[in-house]
């Protein structure tokens, strides 16, 4: 069947490989009623859900309010990927944030993985975390630019050895005729199932006396010390506010939103394979994306099922036969997979931000966001909620380096944004295939 649809919005989690095998142990209750907080966090994606569980380390009382379901949105969705780096390079932003904010976020860069591998240590969160991670190269610009990316990462302090594979080499870490080399990386990336990794962060900050309320959106939001949101049973009023609806938040604050374009991206997965075909494909289990605008990235799941995403577009629509159409894609670039049965086909809402770098900041003195990481926000939410606890604690030195970015917002307003980005993105599609 050809044509579009809308992207599913219903409040159960949407039918994906993640749902369905999923350890979601924990259902949390609707507010009713009025409650007090010290900070009341809105959204229970990795942005939300960690953002209360550093809190609740700390010490506050922390109320988070979900309008769905933990892990719902982009968080329960995505391709598991776990990749340092925050956004799009720093160095882009010397003269905004200094010398001293470059080399802030690059740091972070790196924390943001080590916070994930802390955390399913600490907390014992059964979310199948595999090490090693792969960019392939489909062109020899993309391995020039692997290239540089080794040099610049051997120069700095980056704790992880890179190794650059060339056309031979990569056929024993992504066994396919695609690719001509790729940069590899054993132990600074990987891949994990990201529902369970949500649900267990959400269930360590309960247990730390967090209090966590599903199916309750929040309708609207009303400034002041202390500022007040209410839902549709009930309100919340708190020293501080944490908004981290992301691309799901439609319109809550319109501010926002005319910074985050929601853009759709979609995943299959297959039955699971044996061992065997698993290797033959990824003999090294790793996760890999390429390095187009719109890419492929894909990777075998704990019990061997294989993920492949891709088609992303930003008319926030997604093809209604895209089951087929990645399916097509998965086969072209490995016909070993022939046979295997398709279970589960979904898709999510990405923030894209025009600067491609994560948005931190406040609406007033005690209003903080996290927004908009552009398809890369895996690792970098872990980094994004740790640093507004610390800012919400007093400690605004490492929040100020992200906050002290500018963003603007798109172009053409609520309307039109969407069709001059798509007709960007159709720009870089057609730049990616020369
Ligand atoms: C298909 C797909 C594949 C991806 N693959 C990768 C990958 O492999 N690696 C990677 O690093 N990144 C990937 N990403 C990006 C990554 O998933 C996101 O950057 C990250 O999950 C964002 O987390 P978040 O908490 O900010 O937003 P979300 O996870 O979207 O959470 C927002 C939550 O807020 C809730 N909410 C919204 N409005 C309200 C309201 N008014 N009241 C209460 N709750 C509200 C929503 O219901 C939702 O649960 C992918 C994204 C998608 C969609």
């Amino acid at each position: 069947m050809f044509g579009l649809r809308f992207p599913d919005n219903t409040r159960e989690h949407t039918d994906s490989y993640y749902a369905s095998t999923a350890n979601l142990a924990a259902r949390y209750p609707v507010l009713h009623g009025d409650m007090q907080a010290d900070v009341v966090v809105v959204g229970g994606g990795f942005s939300g859900v960690n953002t209360c569980l550093e809190l609740a380390e700390r010490g506050f009382h922390v109320v988070l309010l979900e309008a769905r379901r933990i892990a719902w949105g982009a968080s329960g969705r995505n391709g598991g990927q776990v990749i340092g780096g925050i956004g799009h390079t720093p160095e882009r932003f010397r003269s905004q944030i200094g010398d001293a904010g470059v080399q802030c976020i690059t740091h972070m860069g790196v924390e943001c993985v080590e916070i994930i591998r802390e955390r399913v240590a600490r907390y014992q969160i059964d979310c199948d975390l595999t090490w090693g991670y792969c960019d392939v190269a489909l062109k020899p610009r993309h391995m020039r630019w692997f290239e540089e990316v080794q040099r610049e990462q051997q120069a700095s302090d980056y704790p992880h050895a890179l190794a650059l594979l060339d056309s031979s080499e990569i056929r024993q870490t992504v066994n396919s005729e695609a690719y001509i080399g790729g940069l590899y990386n054993a132990t600074g990336g990987g891949h994990l199932h990201p529902m369970n990794l949500c649900c267990g962060e959400a269930q360590a900050a309960a247990q730390l006396g967090a209090e966590i309320y599903e199916q309750t959106p929040v309708m609207s939001l009303a400034p002041g010390s202390p500022a007040t949101v209410r839902t549709e049973h009930g309100s919340v009023t708190a020293k501080f506010v944490v908004l981290c609806g992301n691309a799901y938040m439609q319109n809550l604050v319109p501010r926002l939103a005319s910074r985050v374009l929601p853009a759709s991206s979609c995943v299959i997965s297959t039955e699971p394979l044996s061992n065997e075909v698993a290797r033959s494909v990824l003999p090294k289990n790793v996760a890999v994306c390429d390095p187009r605008t719109a890419l492929d990235y894909f990777r075998f799941a704990g019990d061997n099922s294989f993920l492949f995403g891709g088609l992303s577009n930003y008319t926030g629509l997604v093809p209604a036969n895209y089951e087929q159409l990645m399916q097509r894609k998965m086969l072209k670039i490995f016909p070993q997979l022939e046979g295997a049965a398709i279970t589960h086909a979904w898709d999510g809402q990405i923030g894209i931000g025009i600067n491609r770098m994560p948005q931190l900041g406040t609406l007033s003195d005690n209003i903080y966001y996290i927004q908009a990481f552009s398809g890369h926000g895996v690792a970098p939410t872990h980094m994004m909620a740790r640093i507004t606890a610390e800012a919400i604690q007093g400690d605004q030195h490492r929040w100020q380096a992200m906050a002290g970015i500018r963003h603007w917002p798109f172009p053409g307003g609520r309307y039109l944004r969407r069709p001059g980005l798509a007709i960007g993105m159709a720009y870089y599609k057609a730049k990616d295939m020369l």
